[in-house]
């Protein structure tokens, strides 16, 4: 968004929903957004005090979701919080009361997943970049790794064939770069699919990368339809990309600024 304003603006704007919990769905990402970006991916965390807000989050609103490419159960394990719905892998696989859900379009990629493990750990043992094996695709971590551009380099020279040979799509985070089933679905898709049939008012979304930029976009379209009032919010870092902060309705700084907002969205 290009216009000027201020966290009052946000906090004005967000004000209706705060007053009308029943029907607003909280949605955000978690790494960057929720938790604070660790070294490497298996030591984040969210802190007490965030565990504690969303606790009151999911007891007041109507839904309150986390949407992450993470594997949902990683990510349900980090929160660690019961009644929030965990959408994993972009919107491939989600946990809802506790149950295990994929797209359908999702179960032929378990086999290739578990073979793209074997190859890419051969490829890049004794280096530093980490290979993750999720429940669907592989995801390949250098932020670790001191020359950051030799191993970007280096992961792309290895996926280019695999992505020519399977189907399969790249996706860059901050220092990640993953493999993914190539298929249409992202986390605008998840969040349209759940807002939609919950029947829900409002939504409000937070995250910090260029993949909940599809978010944003599919909630404005939601709103542009008269199906939804929706508020995205930008989660600005040193490291997040410059369209989030272009792509989204308001902006704030860094985590703290995010559970300084969810804090008040419960008072
Ligand atoms: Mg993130």
């Amino acid at each position: 968004m290009s216009d000027v304003y201020t966290l009052n603006d946000l906090y004005n704007a967000l004000k209706p929903l705060k007053d009308d919990p029943g029907n607003t769905g909280m949605f955000s990402d978690l790494d960057g957004t929720l938790s604070k970006i660790a070294r490497t991916p298996a030591n984040a965390t969210i802190t007490l005090g965030m565990r504690g807000v969303l606790r009151r989050l999911a007891e007041k609103y109507g839904i309150v979701g986390i949407i992450s490419g993470r594997d949902s159960s990683e990510a349900k394990k980090i929160v660690d919080i019961d009644n929030i719905a965990y959408i994993g892998n972009h919107g491939l696989e989600w946990i809802e009361n506790g149950k295990q859900f994929y797209a359908p379009e999702a179960f032929n990629f378990f086999g290739l997943t578990a073979s793209l493990e074997t190859d890419l750990s051969g490829s890049f043992k004794g280096t530093d970049i980490l290979v993750e094996k999720k429940k669907l695709g592989v995801a390949l971590h250098y932020r670790s790794v001191k020359d950051k551009e030799g191993a970007r380099g280096l992961i792309e020279k290895i996926i280019k064939p695999l992505i020519a040979e399977y189907p399969l799509r790249r996706l860059d985070g901050r220092y990640v770069i993953e493999l993914k089933p190539d298929l249409p679905i992202n986390k605008g898709d998840a969040i349209t699919v759940i807002t939609v049939s919950r029947g829900i008012d409002n939504v409000v979304y937070l995250g910090d990368d260029i993949t909940d930029i599809d978010a944003f976009g599919a909630l404005r379209t939601l709103q542009n339809e008269g199906k939804l009032r929706a508020i995205s919010v930008g989660v600005a870092s040193d490291e997040s990309p410059p369209q989030v902060e272009e792509e989204a309705d308001y902006v704030v700084k860094g985590v703290d600024e995010v559970e300084a907002l969810l804090s008040w969205m419960v008072e």
